[in-house]
């Protein structure tokens, strides 16, 4: 069903991303897509000493929900401190190990763009919804995100 960037990794998180966040929707799907990406271009565990994330969003739902796909996939939470928040009108995060160059997962605003009115419509059906977080888990990486 989470084919293509759809290890097992992936659809065990967002599992556990579901549950935690309540529901399973694309912009939860962006988070833990994220973190994912975040953690293997930093060579960094989940929760890993001297980990931190940025993430910069607009602070409202739906883009909200990528904070607890970041939180899950990474361990780093508002919680345990080790991640931050900030209000932007990107779609980023920002993952640093101490020390370390940062990396920053940015949503690729081609791709947005591409899906926003789907992205952004209000009262959609709850099937459609996942039907939406199953297009963004199996979109290409490259498609998905600009990393740097
Ligand atoms: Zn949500």
């Amino acid at each position: 069903m989470f084919k293509r960037s759809g290890s097992a990794n992936l659809t065990a998180l967002l599992k556990k991303a579901e549950s935690f966040h309540g529901h399973l929707g694309p912009f939860l799907v962006i988070g833990v897509r994220m973190g994912l990406a975040g953690l293997r271009e930093l060579k960094a565990r989940r929760n890993e000493r001297g980990l931190h994330i940025t993430v910069m969003l607009k602070y409202s739902v739906p883009f909200s929900c990528i904070i607890d796909g970041i939180q899950v996939a990474t361990n780093c939470t508002i919680g345990n401190k080790k991640l931050m928040l900030k209000k932007s009108s990107k779609l980023m995060a920002k993952f640093r190990l101490e020390n370390g160059r940062p990396i920053t997962v940015k949503v690729n605003p081609v791709a947005f763009n591409r899906l926003k009115d789907k992205l952004l419509a209000k009262n959609i059906p709850s099937k459609e919804v996942r039907n939406l977080a199953k297009t963004i888990a199996s979109m290409p990486e490259e498609e998905l995100f600009e990393i740097n």
